[in-house]
């Protein structure tokens, strides 16, 4: 699903600086795995994440998406695969405001040109997915944390992608809220063979997951498998 092969990612701080956050990365993620992504604060973990779900581009390194060579492509393709394949989540939720959870979970489908009805009933599946159908006409600022990153990662669903990237997921909400964003995650891996990307702070997240890779200062320092197995 995931074919990486010396990324590099450099940032330009105006000339003649470059940073150089990604040193040469080798990462692949077969169809279906559930691998989390650790690492201290500035280790590059974002900036992969932005690499592996197309937001942006590698400096240098070959990256081929569910069959897709993403450095040939033009760039306004790379929208549309992102739409399509990716579904994102991230630690603050990204919910657009003032805009209800329904309708927050319909717009990735509005820009994939799906029909109006069949996107509100879709949303509403999915809203009842994450149990929280009871609350789909609520404005995101009306919903705990918790409740918010259950209507990001239906929307995350929502053009049904073959990849789910996360990036610390858990990481503003409480160990009994994480708990069940955490347990969706299973549920979308286990019942629907959703390959999982999971970026986390947190040991002992990451030992759910069946493969655990670690970053260092934009290297990675370890590749190793969980350490319970997840069926
Ligand atoms: P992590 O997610 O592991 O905390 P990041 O990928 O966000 O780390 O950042 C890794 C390093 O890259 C940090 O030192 C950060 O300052 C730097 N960085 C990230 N994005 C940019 C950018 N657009 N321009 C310059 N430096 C950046
Ligand atoms: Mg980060």
């Amino acid at each position: 699903m995931i074919d990486m092969h010396d990324i590099v990612k450099k940032f330009y701080i105006g000339q003649p600086n470059e940073l150089t956050i990604l040193k040469g990365l080798d990462i692949q993620v077969r169809e279906g795995e559930f691998v989390s992504v650790v690492g201290a604060s500035g280790s590059g973990k974002s900036t992969l994440m932005n690499i592996i779900g197309v937001l942006d581009r590698p400096s240098e390194g070959s990256y081929v998406l569910d069959g897709v060579d993403i450095a040939t492509i033009a760039d306004d393709e790379l929208s549309e695969i992102r739409n399509s394949k990716i579904g994102f989540v991230f630690q603050t939720f990204n919910l657009i405001p003032r805009t209800s959870a329904l309708r927050n979970v319909e717009l990735p489908m509005l820009y994939a040109g799906v029909p109006m009805g069949e996107r509100t009933r879709r949303a509403k599946q999915l809203l009842a997915m994450v149990e929280m159908d009871d609350r789909m006409d609520h404005m995101p600022n009306e919903l705990s944390g918790g409740q918010k990153q259950r209507v990001a990662i239906a929307r995350a669903m929502a053009n049904d992608p073959s990849i789910i990237l996360a990036d610390e997921p858990t990481g503003a909400l409480d160990t009994a809220t994480g708990r069940l964003v955490m347990d969706l995650f299973h549920t979308l891996h286990r019942d629907q063979g959703k390959t999982i990307v999971l970026i986390t702070h947190n040991p002992e997240l990451a030992q759910e997951t069946e493969r655990i890779i670690t970053l260092s200062d934009g290297e990675i320092i370890g590749n190793r498998a969980g350490a319970e197995v997840c069926i």
